[in-house]
């Protein structure tokens, strides 16, 4: 917009609070929404807001003085244009025809540029930060991080990766600036130098959560399968490529396609399998399916079995890099493995206090434990109850003399 702010007219009774005074004495005031004041912004985004009314976030959005449409349609936004301008017209609010983009797929909005695949970083901003000078004291620290912050949705583990400079922001820590501290300098330029794009998330489709703490950081994702991720299979989809091109290296020697056309694994059987010096055919499961494939085998038709049991199953059908790790992380985590694990604890039986006899031999218990090693006799322990102790006593051919003996 145009000046925006110089826009508005002030109320006549508020004009005062604008006023200053030149050196030579004279005193001004202000007749419209002037730049500096602290609740300027405020008070022209509520006026942008009321004058957009009901077409906010329903295909407009304004930021202070920058407004933004968006449409599907070419005719969708030629009607929206028209609708605000002639808002915008009723109040005498102009834009600036040489800051207004129109028609156009993506654009800078908020420091970000939005295009239809995701939102990107702005590539002026990114190389500002790249620009930026080894830091010398704390604030200068601090500034750089400041500025990464902005952008830290687009750097993974940031917190972790900015460590060794946080580290320097400690009070009693006195400033060093070591290798470790420049390697996470020049680690953080790169990450936002080369960024990811963040597609838009999908209100109708699954949502995520991950969470995960330590001593270091503490830190939640919100994540949402992208549909295209789904069909391209980053190992996979390389794999079929040099099949289709009857590539023969050793990469893609124990691949082939079978007569459905899935893609197949040849390996050899473990040793101690009972078919060990045969091989097995194993389908190849994309990274979207193991999940599901891990559910069905171990917890849908598995029964809960142990690690051993669900990965040999596993393994008899099925392949994927990292099989192994995975299979174990998932039935390490299976809640409900998890829960009879702690629910179905034997109990040692309570303490029960011995009745006490009235004399020597009256009362005696026999414990009966094994098994042991075969001794050349019958060794027999009972306990007597009065005495409390153990009284050895071997006997030849026990088993011979229990039908008639009391012991
Ligand atoms: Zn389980």
């Amino acid at each position: 917009m145009k000046s925006a702010f110089n826009q508005i007219p002030l109320h006549f009774a508020d004009r005062h609070k604008t006023a200053f005074s030149t050196p030579d004495g004279d005193k001004y005031e202000f007749n419209r929404l002037c730049f500096g004041l602290k609740n300027s912004p405020k008070a022209f985004q509520s006026i942008a807001q009321e004058v957009l009314g009901d077409l906010l976030h329903n295909g407009a959005l304004v930021y202070i003085d920058d407004v933004i449409l968006f449409t599907k349609t070419i005719d969708e936004q030629f009607e929206l244009l028209g609708k605000v301008f002639e808002r915008f017209e009723r109040i005498h609010l102009k834009f600036n025809p040489s800051k207004c983009q129109f028609l156009t797929k993506s654009c800078k909005f908020l420091g970000f540029v939005v295009t239809p695949e995701g939102i990107l970083i702005d590539k002026d901003k990114s190389i500002s930060i790249n620009e930026f000078p080894v830091p010398t004291d704390q604030k200068q620290i601090k500034c750089f991080l400041g500025c990464c912050n902005f952008y830290r949705r687009y750097i993974k583990n940031f917190a972790k990766r900015a460590l060794p400079l946080t580290n320097l922001l400690r009070k009693d820590t006195p400033f060093e600036w070591t290798s470790e501290t420049q390697e996470a300098f020049d680690d953080i330029k790169k990450a936002i130098l080369n960024p990811p794009v963040l597609a838009l998330p999908d209100p109708f489709a699954e949502l995520q959560i991950t969470t995960d703490a330590s001593s270091r950081g503490i830190g939640a994702v919100l994540e949402q399968k992208y549909p295209n991720s789904e069909h391209e299979d980053p190992v996979l989809s390389p794999i079929i490529q040099k099949i289709d091109q009857n590539d023969v290296s050793p990469q893609v020697s124990n691949y082939f396609i079978n007569g459905e056309g899935l893609l197949c694994h040849l390996s050899k059987r473990p040793a101690r399998s009972p078919r060990s010096n045969t091989t097995r055919k194993q389908v190849c499961i994309p990274h979207c399916l193991k999940a599901k494939i891990l559910e069905s085998i171990h917890s849908e038709y598995g029964g809960h079995l142990k690690f051993f049991k669900t990965y040999h199953r596993l393994s008899e059908n099925f392949f994927w890099q990292n099989m192994y790790k995975d299979t174990k992380n998932f039935v390490r985590s299976c809640t409900v493995c998890l829960s009879r694990k702690n629910g179905f604890k034997i109990l040692p039986a309570p303490h029960q206090p011995v009745e006490q006899s009235q004399g020597p031999g009256e009362m005696c218990h026999i414990d009966i434990f094994g098994p042991l090693k075969t001794t050349p006799k019958d060794d027999l322990q009972p306990d007597e109850t009065e005495v409390k102790g153990i009284v050895p006593n071997p006997r030849y051919n026990l088993r011979a003399r229990a039908g008639n003996s009391a012991y």
